[in-house]
């Protein structure tokens, strides 16, 4: 990579770093994860609203590294309007990119933005930056099928336990 580009990158992580977007509350989100990378201190609350198997809104909250508020930022900006299909692509080419030494055009291109963050392949302490927020996604979304399958098996609230079973009601003496 030459040196201006390697600028324009850095500039883009530096803007995206101290201005995230998306960086706020979604109020009405169906999905919220919240994401830690002990390595460097990240911490993140992601929310994303899906409906109909897309996103259409995502944002979020945090503390960390310009890399991984660049990232956050970047992510929540590109998954917008994509379905989970598409989003899982994404993630793959993403994946790709940071850890790739050299990863294959195509991947650039169905990235755009995103490709700016491929610096850190470099840095490998930095790589877990970069993927924080995708990791968070990944377990938000899982997480609410599970919830999904699980209420789905006790939609009625039954929560008394039935009780020692053993002993039967002693009849009433006459
Ligand atoms: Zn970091």
């Amino acid at each position: 990579m030459n040196q201006d580009l390697r600028e324009l990158y850095q500039e883009v992580i530096i803007d995206h770093g101290r201005h995230p977007r998306n960086f706020k509350k979604l109020e009405d989100h169906s999905h919220s994860q919240e994401g830690y990378n002990p390595l460097c201190g990240d911490r993140l609350m992601l929310y994303l609203k899906v409906e109909k198997n897309r996103v259409i809104d995502a944002a979020f909250e945090g503390v960390g590294c310009a890399i991984s508020m660049a990232s956050a930022s970047l992510m929540t900006s590109q998954i917008k309007g994509k379905t989970l299909e598409e989003i899982q692509q994404l993630f793959q080419a993403f994946h790709c990119l940071v850890t790739t030494p050299e990863p294959p055009a195509s991947i650039q291109d169905c990235l755009g933005k995103l490709t700016v963050l491929g610096g850190v392949r470099d840095f490998p302490t930095r790589i877990k930056c970069a993927t924080l927020a995708w990791h968070t996604m990944n377990a938000g979304l899982d997480s609410k099928i599970h919830e999904q399958a699980v209420s789905t098996e006790s939609s009625t609230d039954l929560s008394e336990e039935s009780s020692t079973g053993e002993g039967k009601e002693q009849p009433v003496e006459r």
